[in-house]
């Protein structure tokens, strides 16, 4: 596919509401000042001026152009090449070769969907746009313009002012259509009321024609087009649905719903209010070795910092959102949160919250939880081993693959409660497929007894599964791990059946341990074949192959 077909697709696959390319190009905007006071701060020698950071949309009707302008971080001229000149810049490398992997539209589609296009949804309404960016405390500026056919041109600018301003030439006004004229002051308020009010830098607007001066006598005043009223600090009564979604779309770089909001006030010796959010897809980078992790962190309405690792345990890193303190200093660092005693407090809060949220949805909306747990349960499930203080919680939550249904996964409670009296263990057993599972011979007993057996296919479900050992006083037996003796109690007793079997037959298990030499341990006779003749068992406490895969793989 051409480059031009594929930002054609993305576009118009993305978003079915055209007037999101404004939410954006501020959402973008507002980044790039918050980046340049932390910056600042950081930096007192920087040559920057922060005295009066905000954005600005000029509308211009006679030529039909939009400019949203920013006076934040900006770019370099290589910035400029890296992060606009190519499609889609949130996981561009990965999403481009998937994308020509796919070949066809259809399967390109399927895949859009994971990836906004940030950007370049500017392109659904000018057929031309022109950045003109200078990067804080550099001399040179970059004008980059492109028509959104794959092609860019990239030149130097002398005169670019610190920030970055975008200019779109708006595609010709469609009579039929006046809902979407953009050269409308009406239009742009309404949209920035919209999608952007809690953005908390001024986004103003300049009366039209005003930039050219002359003609008025006076400063023109422009207008402020958003309350900058943070979400988190508002009654909850007060704050639709949409208002919540709208900022978890600014935050969590995403074009979609989130699948569930969550609120947390803390008030006392350490005040702090949480709003997070439970994505409905899992990032395309969530098991990555250097995936954004965290929320981000406010310090009484000031953003301090994104990807705060410090807010929530690993497991949870695909949780968006934002965590407003009021007692931090606001030149706090990541190595002190580190340390924080009540940053640890609120980190044990937040992390119950969002469990119990998570339960709350198991109970109450049954469709919700699946896809939380379809999108997030192989993240959860590293809580097991890593959060002992929390695995009660992570294993009611916790569902899983099951003999007991094709399709439908069973909660541990669910299977303790199917349960006959005869059977004390839960049993699984680990592989790479469901359908390499079940033509396990492990499972052949299993199946001919009707006993149910967990089928975990995730390389994390090893490791868990040994670390946790129960649940509610029943030991998890892997089916492929050590003695498994289903009916056998009496066969196998000192004296038994099995006994007598094993001295009858020495001498064929004495052979073949033989000719197996080094490769086992032990050969013996067992109750878990049927139809199999015989099946290679693991010590209790050995690794399986998967998880040496996996160890393997992490470079240990
Ligand atoms: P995302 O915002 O999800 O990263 P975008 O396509 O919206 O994706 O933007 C791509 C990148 O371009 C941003 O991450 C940022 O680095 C840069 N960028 C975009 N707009 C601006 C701006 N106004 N000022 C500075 N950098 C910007
Ligand atoms: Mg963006």
């Amino acid at each position: 596919m051409e480059a031009r077909q594929l930002l054609q697709l993305m576009i118009h696959s993305v978003y079915s509401n055209k007037d999101v390319f404004l939410r954006e190009l501020v959402s973008n905007a507002s980044d790039a000042l918050d980046k340049l006071r932390l910056e600042k701060l950081w930096d007192d020698s920087l040559d920057a001026d922060v005295s009066d950071l905000h954005i600005e949309i000029d509308i211009d009707s006679d030529t039909r152009t939009l400019t949203v302008r920013d006076n934040g971080i900006g770019m370099s001229y290589d910035e400029v090449g890296r992060l606009i000149g190519t499609i889609a810049n949130s996981g561009t490398a990965t999403f481009l070769q998937e994308l020509q992997e796919a070949k066809d539209a259809a399967g390109a589609e399927g895949l859009i969907g994971q990836f906004g296009v940030g950007f370049y949804a500017g392109f659904m309404v000018a057929d031309e746009v022109t950045l003109t960016t200078r990067r804080a405390g550099e001399s040179r500026g970059t004008r980059w313009t492109s028509r959104g056919e794959g092609t860019y041109t990239l030149e130097t600018a002398d005169d670019a002012p610190q920030g970055t301003s975008v200019t779109l030439h708006l595609k010709p006004a469609d009579p039929e259509n006046q809902l979407h004229d953009y050269t409308s002051p009406w239009k742009i308020r309404e949209i920035v009321k919209r999608y952007s009010d809690f953005i908390t830098w001024p986004v103003r607007m300049m009366p039209e024609g005003s930039a050219s001066a002359g003609e008025s006598d006076g400063t023109p005043e422009p207008e402020t087009l958003n309350s900058m009223k943070a979400l988190w600090a508002r009654p909850r009564d007060e704050v639709s649905d949409d208002e919540y979604h709208e900022l978890y779309k600014h935050i969590g770089h995403d074009w979609r719903e989130p699948l569930e909001t969550i609120r947390l006030q803390a008030e006392g010796t350490f005040e702090y209010q949480a709003l997070l959010f439970l994505p409905a897809h899992a990032p395309h980078d969530l098991f990555a070795r250097d995936s954004k992790r965290g929320v981000q962190l406010y310090v009484r309405r000031v953003f301090i910092m994104d990807d705060c690792e410090a807010l929530l345990p690993p497991y949870l890193r695909f949780v968006k959102g934002v965590v407003d303190a009021a007692d931090l200093p606001l030149n706090v660092s990541r190595e002190i949160l580190q340390q924080d005693r009540h940053i640890e407090m609120m980190r044990r809060r937040l992390t119950k919250k969002v469990l119990s949220t998570v339960k709350e949805m198991m109970t109450k909306d049954q469709d919700r939880y699946a896809t939380f747990w379809r999108e997030f349960g192989t993240a959860l499930k590293e809580g097991l081993v890593t959060d002992p203080e929390n695995r009660d919680a992570i294993l009611t939550v916790a569902s899983f693959a099951s003999t007991h249904h094709d399709t439908e996964p069973t909660t541990l409670k669910q299977y303790v409660e199917r349960m006959d009296d005869a059977q004390a263990d839960i049993y699984y057993l680990t592989g790479e497929s469901r359908q390499s599972i079940e033509n396990s011979p492990h499972m052949e007993a299993f199946r001919d007894r009707g006993i149910e057996v967990l089928l975990l296919t995730d390389p994390v479900d090893e490791v868990w599964a040994d670390a946790v050992g129960e649940y509610e006083g029943k030991k998890l037996k892997s089916v492929a791990k050590g003695r498994i003796d289903l009916d056998a109690k009496d066969e196998d007793a000192p004296g038994g059946e099995r006994e007598k079997q094993t001295e009858e037959y020495a001498g064929l298990l004495g052979w073949m341990k033989e000719q197996l030499g080094e490769d086992i341990k032990e050969v013996r006779l067992s109750s878990r074949l049927t139809v199999s003749p015989a099946c290679v068992v693991s010590d209790a406490h050995d690794l399986t192959p998967a998880l040496e895969n996996m160890y393997r793989a992490m470079g240990q």
